[in-house]
């Protein structure tokens, strides 16, 4: 039997993006609060007033300079910034689709989803207008249709910065939203491996995005005040005040788009944009702006727990944290609140549910560690027994008794469209019924509280980023020392993260390795990826990959091969 969200089910509004965020009569807005703030640079920000405006006017400049319609696809291609939201929120308003990229990447990694998007438009930091424009260059897409954002223009002039474009005067008049269907329209497409293969354009709808804003309010609504009163659950009828959000997760990732771009926008609540994280900029940060928030991933609570900079700051005003997108331990969970008192909930989600499908609760931050916590509003949730490695899976998975460990399957309003022009992919996580496969394993207890105990796809993280070893393997197999190659995650506990390794068959066999091999394939790889991407777990040279009689990489036996070895090493 499918478990049901304990909470009240909420209404969900069926409205676009913009609407949602900006046509609030019902839930009035402080105009002149701030919403965006640049972290290195106080005097850039914006009031929830500018946001309105400007991203408006950015809209209707996109509509008639660059023709842009409902359905073309914009990429955006830069560090966190406060220009971020303003700029997604004109993107939406004309009905066009963003596509976020992380700004890290390397020319063919950015060409890679440019291509596969179909962007139309990039809009990129200065910091990465080099990549962009070779990219472009390589897809054919003129210099006319990059634009910058942040701080830095093109000192040249040569490029447009999206503030300087004005839409005339005629096409303020004439130029209208995008009429959009909530439930059918996309507003993003980020990429994700899902559950194998290489990323995919996962596509999120209006009303996914923006069922998980009002999902994330409706639990953090429950929220604890300073004095220890409970706030009532469920979205309240008007935005709280008061709390500050320190925005030090990458927008271009889905945690930090919903829970940092849009919720904030929504419950207008004050947030400091940091560009790039270091733990003595975060405390300092923290310091200086009494941040009561923070969205983190587990390599951050690690810093929290060991850094020697962080007791020199005040970090009193942090009412609560929560960690996502990669598993937090116990221990660490502790170590932070005992050296810092700082509180860690733990939340759950993938890219494909917009993101968050479970959360602890404010109050039971303590009660239960090491709990992902409850299933959001609205959401149903079942575990399916896990295939062997090699099966082919015939017919429905077998669904398993509550309390039973295995492979979990969500189902709700978040819960994504598909993968971007790939049916098969898509079919092959989401079924006619709307119940999605997420790859990861686990079980629920009497409480309703979830665990995520195993990953059965193949997916990697690095900090939280998605490392797709099909891509790692696609690369590596291309050198000429390479005559075969599988790539798997194992856990280092010194960076508190897991980090990929790669078993190579050399070409010439065994006899044929020497000293150096595994350092010439390494350095020509790293250059190839994104630095989350690099082999740090470093390579090992074998005799063959194991594969199942069908051919299949049998990766469950290098995992814990791996394991063992890092245990040794
Ligand atoms: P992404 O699509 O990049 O957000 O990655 C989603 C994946 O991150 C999930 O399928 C999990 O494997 C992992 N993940 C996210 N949150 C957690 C968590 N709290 N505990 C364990 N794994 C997590």
């Amino acid at each position: 039997m499918p478990v049901s969200s304990q909470y009240p089910t909420i209404n969900l509004p069926e409205l676009d993006i913009y609407s949602f965020l900006f046509n609030r009569q019902n839930r009035p807005f402080p105009a002149n609060n701030i919403i965006y703030q640049d972290a290195d640079d106080s005097s850039r920000k914006y009031t929830y007033t500018d946001a309105v405006k400007l991203s408006l006017q950015f809209g209707q400049a996109l509509q008639s300079h660059y023709s842009i319609r409902k359905g073309d696809v914009i990429a955006l291609f830069t560090p966190n910034d406060i220009d971020y939201p303003v700029v997604t929120f004109g993107t939406l308003w004309t009905g066009a689709i963003v596509s976020p990229a992380n700004p890290g990447y390397t020319v063919p990694e950015l060409t890679y989803q440019l291509r596969d998007s179909t962007a139309k438009l990039v809009i990129a930091h200065w910091s990465a207008i080099d990549t962009v424009r070779k990219a472009c260059q390589e897809l054919g897409i003129p210099t006319s249709r990059i634009l910058i954002l942040g701080a830095q223009h093109d000192p040249t002039g040569e490029l447009k910065h999206w503030t300087s474009l004005k839409p005339s005067a005629s096409a303020t008049k004439s130029t209208t939203p995008a009429k959009i269907s909530a439930k059918d329209d996309l507003a993003f497409l980020v990429y994700s491996s899902g559950t194998t293969g290489r990323p995919k354009g996962v596509m999120l709808t209006h009303h996914n995005v923006i069922s998980n804003v009002c999902q994330i309010t409706a639990c953090e609504a429950g929220k604890l005040s300073h004095d220890g009163r409970r706030r009532t659950p469920g979205i309240p009828d008007a935005p709280p005040t008061g709390d500050r959000i320190l925005a030090c997760l990458p927008f271009f990732h889905i945690y930090g788009l919903t829970s940092l771009v849009l919720t904030p926008m929504y419950n207008g609540l004050h947030t400091v944009v940091l560009a790039k994280f270091g733990i003595e900029k975060f405390c300092s940060l923290v310091q200086e702006h009494k941040i009561t928030f923070i969205y983190i991933v587990p390599p951050m609570a690690l810093l929290l727990a060991k850094h020697e900079c962080v007791p020199k700051y005040d970090l009193s005003t942090i009412r609560i944290t929560n960690s996502g997108a990669a598993p937090l331990t116990k221990e660490l969970q502790e170590a932070v609140f005992k050296r810092c008192r700082i509180r860690i909930k733990q939340g759950y989600g993938l890219s494909e549910t917009s993101p968050t499908t479970h959360e602890q609760r404010w109050e039971d931050w303590d009660k239960k560690i090491g709990t992902i916590g409850k299933l959001q509003p609205n959401m149903q949730a079942k575990f399916c027994a896990v295939g062997a490695e090699d099966e082919v899976r015939g017919g429905p998975p077998k669904e398993l008794k509550a309390g039973e460990t295995g492979e979990l399957y969500v189902k709700g309003p978040n819960v994504f469209k598909g993968y971007w022009r790939n049916e098969r992919a898509t079919k092959e996580c989401l079924d006619e019924e709307g119940w999605f496969r997420t790859g990861d394993v686990g079980h629920v207890d009497e409480d309703g509280d979830f665990f995520i105990t195993d990953r059965v796809k193949e997916l990697i993280k690095y900090k939280g980023f998605q490392v797709p070893p099909a891509e790692l393997e696609g690369y590596l197999i291309d050198h000429e020392l390479v005559d075969d190659v599988a790539v798997v995650g194992v856990v280092s506990e010194e960076m508190g993260t897991e980090i990929p390794r790669a078993y190579v068959v050399r070409k010439g066999g065994m006899k044929a390795v020497q000293k150096g091999d595994d350092k010439t394939i390494i350095n020509w790889m790293n250059a190839k990826v994104a630095n989350h991407k690099k082999l740090r777990g470093g390579i090992k040279f074998v005799d063959a990959v194991p594969k199942s009689a069908s051919g299949k990489l049998l990766r469950r036996l290098l995992k814990d091969q791996a394991r063992k070895e890092f245990e040794e090493e």
